[in-house]
């Protein structure tokens, strides 16, 4: 007789985050319904307010409708479009450089630290040293802290601030971590956040925040959420529409409640995924030095991904791949996507290899061992 198929572990579960708060959550929706203010009221600017006190003294925050406008909105702010050109990756989600294209600048993509999978530092520095011949000036530079783990931020800062080029922490995949003991989205001119389900802070719909400590910026950008109203019917500037509901940000501020607690949790997951690894065919991922990592995704990386993805999955265990396919290969992309002087190569040669486990903090101690006993069971 075949043994019992066990049920699927999914990769990703945002509905696990809900049912872990949900009275609480139900009561916040309640709360803003019946408010009979649906739009920028007191949910949106309570959850600013306390989204910038978590994340730091001095911050402010934005909330908008999305983490490609929450950079966009950064972008435009800072008077970034047209006849610019916005250094970043291309090893991140297509959102980061569609951001760069929403506000009218030229994208560059710049290769990865195969180790980190985070902006190549030496290659960031080169290129603002000597940007490369027929694009227009680097204006801006947007790191991506991917998968939880901080850039090699401390020469990109030098570098930028040498040059008066604002940097732009793209944190979506980071909230929480810290680098040297500072908070991620606190060092570079602006940081954007992304809201969306899955991601560590995740509202049950679209939303988005962004941060800084320059209270003029952020006043302006908030001006420019909202058809550059700073006054009612008054556009005192271009803007757009981009604004965080009242039930988003209801839910939101129980989720940040649940933030610090659920990193941690993902932080225990992953060293009993690195445990079980020891001695087998895959290496656990690099944590560098002086950072802390919030485990967004536990990326494994292997020439033999399809085989070691299958066998997990006869295991009832789910798998990702983030990404499979970089930026500046993607069809909409490629062949006109200016690449820094390493074209992408590291970038192209981990896409290839990289696939993620479950990772989120509802993961039960059982699923999780699980996880682990597959893992110990692969074979080179
Ligand atoms: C999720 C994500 C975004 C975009 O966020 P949306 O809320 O989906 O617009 C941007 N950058 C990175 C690195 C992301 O992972």
């Amino acid at each position: 007789m075949n043994a019992p198929i066990p049920a699927m572990i999914p990769q990703a579960d945002p509905g696990a985050g809900y049912r872990a708060q949900k009275e609480e959550i139900d009561a916040a929706v309640r709360r803003a319904l019946d408010s009979g203010w649906y739009i920028l009221g007191k949910e949106g600017a309570a959850f600013e307010q306390e989204f910038a006190a978590w994340l730091g003294v001095g911050q402010h925050a934005v909330g908008c409708a999305n983490g490609t406008d929450a950079l966009a909105l950064i972008l435009r702010g800072l008077g970034i479009g047209p006849g610019m050109t916005v250094a970043t990756v291309s090893h991140t989600a297509v959102a980061t450089v569609a951001a760069v294209e929403m506000v009218g600048a030229t994208p560059l993509l710049l290769d990865i630290d195969p180790d980190t999978y985070t902006m190549d530092a030496d290659e960031l520095v080169s290129v603002l040293d000597h940007p490369p011949p027929g694009l227009p000036p680097i204006a801006a530079v947007i790191p991506v802290h991917i998968y939880g783990q901080a850039c090699d931020l401390g020469p990109m800062l030098e570098a930028t601030r040498a040059k008066g080029i604002p940097l732009i922490e793209d944190c979506a995949q980071c909230h929480g971590a810290s680098l040297d003991g500072a908070r991620l989205g606190t060092l570079g001119t602006a940081a954007a956040f992304s809201l969306y389900p899955t991601k560590n802070l995740g509202a049950l719909g679209d939303g988005g925040v962004l941060a800084t400590a320059d209270a003029g910026l952020a006043e302006r950008i908030a001006a420019i959420r909202q058809y550059g109203w700073r006054e009612r019917y008054v556009s005192a500037m271009v803007g757009v529409n981009s604004r965080l509901d009242e039930v988003q940000a209801a839910i939101l501020r129980v989720k940040l409640t649940a933030l610090d607690a659920g990193n941690a949790r993902r932080g225990a997951i992953a060293a009993a995924y690195d445990s079980a690894l020891a001695g087998g065919p895959l290496a656990p991922p690099v944590r560098r030095a002086s950072a802390e990592h919030v485990f967004h995704q536990y990326v494994l990386r292997t020439p033999e991904r399809a085989a070691m993805q299958a066998a997990l999955k006869a295991q009832g265990i789910g798998t990702g791949i983030h990404y499979p396919v970089p930026v500046h290969l993607q069809p909409a992309y490629r062949d006109r996507t200016p690449l820094g002087p390493a074209g992408c190569a590291e970038t192209a040669a981990a896409a290839e290899e990289v696939f993620s486990l479950p990772m989120y903090p509802e993961l039960t101690d059982a699923q999780v061992e699980r996880i682990c006993t597959a893992l110990r069971g692969l074979a080179a």
